[in-house]
């Protein structure tokens, strides 16, 4: 058992009538990308230029009040399969449809009737979490208070993109640090790894908090691969994400026994069974808790609320979130078995975001508080907006 005891179950809150379902599209421009081993720069090649995220968002019009959720999937199908175009046709097609065959205005009802739609977890979290944002809008609550979050401030960590030179990579740790962040993730790949982590240590000395995350590039297939994640078990850092494939959790279970920096496990956590699965296994040391990714901000407590019982330790991560998918995620955050550093780097992503993103004080985030997820688009920022009503 973990030291700390899981939330109280959630609260009903009363359905909203809602008249309209919009999907929202808004082209962003990406002022510091984050590239992975999946879709990083090649050796010796500089930061990308700057590039356009497409973000989709689901806008839910009640009589009651409105609500505004952002899915996180990416352009791209390079970190999960799901991606924004084919979340933008399962929405309209799939999902919307089934919610106005339901409890359309009731997002803790509304659950059995999205999961007749296997998969697309980051397509079916978006909407119910505008949903339930327009719920917590009308009955004036917070998402985080809701959800069961303390009000104690979360730490903000930041994620280091996979950079060609490592001179790159120490400046970009630096200019994390003197934004505020308490820890750094550091995205790796095969041959790339050691070396830089090392280097990475010696510049910010031992106490500081370092993660890796590979996305999967490694493999035990490759003799040099496990000679490289040896060299990494030796910069002490506080978890090891995804070195082996998705699914490959008997290879993680391995590794685990092999080194002693914990594994943590991100892209196959897509479910509480899976998570459990991988524990169980010994496959997973530590969680990478992405609500998007498990189908929702309900699914993510009964998360928590499993890894609390189990004694695993969790920590909520981002991905290319706007200020309005970095509140949502706040709120998970903020829960009382949530205890390690956030993905929530103080650093600009966008040229205008869509809701600002807090800056820590100490190290620390405060939780949002005003209404629903505490973050809306700003109106402003959807003049360039895609709209498409997906009518009943
Ligand atoms: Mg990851």
């Amino acid at each position: 058992m973990g030291a700390v005891t899981a939330a109280p179950p959630l609260e009903p809150l009363v359905a909203v009538d809602v008249e309209a379902i919009e999907l929202v599209t808004v082209p962003l421009r990406i002022v510091r990308p984050l590239h992975t081993a999946g879709t990083g720069p090649a050796e010796g090649a500089t930061q990308a230029e700057s590039s356009v995220r497409e973000v989709l968002l689901v806008h839910v019009r009640a009589r009651e009040a409105e609500g505004w959720a952002e899915c996180v999937a990416e352009a791209s199908p390079t970190y999960a399969p799901e991606f924004t175009e084919g979340a933008h046709a399962v929405l309209r097609r799939h999902l919307i449809p089934r919610a106005w065959a339901g409890p359309t205005g009731d997002a803790l009802a509304l659950g059995s009737h999205l999961d007749t739609v296997r998969g697309h977890p980051m397509a079916r979290a978006a909407l119910e979490l505008a949903v339930l944002d327009a719920q917590l809008r009308a009955a004036d609550r917070s998402l985080a208070s809701w959800l069961g979050a303390t009000g104690a401030p979360v730490a903000a960590g930041a994620a280091l993109g996979l950079h060609g030179a490592v001179d790159d990579l120490l400046a970009d740790a630096e200019a994390a640090l003197q934004a505020g962040a308490v820890r750094l993730r550091v995205k790796v790949a095969p041959g790339r790894a050691a070396e830089r982590l090392l280097a990475l240590r010696a510049h910010v000395g031992h106490d500081a908090l370092l993660q890796a995350d590979a996305n999967g590039s490694f493999t035990l297939h490759d003799p040099a691969h496990l000679d490289e994640l040896r060299r990494l078990d030796r910069v002490g850092l506080t978890c090891l994400e995804q070195p082996l494939a998705s699914d490959d959790l008997l290879g993680h279970a391995r590794l685990a026994d092999v080194l002693s920096t914990p594994i943590c496990l991100d892209e196959p956590l897509t479910s509480l069974a899976a998570i459990e699965a991988a524990v169980h296994l010994g496959a997973c040391e530590v969680v990478c808790l992405k609500p998007a990714r498990v189908g929702g901000w309900i699914a993510a407590r009964q998360v928590h609320d499993r890894c609390v019982e189990l004694g695993v330790p969790m920590w909520v991560g981002g991905m290319l979130e706007t200020g309005v998918g970095r509140a949502a995620n706040l709120a998970v955050a903020g829960l009382p078995g949530a205890t390690w550093p956030a993905d929530l780097d103080p650093r600009p992503r966008y040229e205008a975001d869509l809701a600002p993103v807090p800056t820590p004080v100490d190290g620390l985030v405060g939780l949002p508080t005003g209404p629903g997820t505490g973050a809306a688009p700003d109106p402003a920022r959807l003049s360039d907006a895609d709209v498409v009503p997906v009518p009943a």
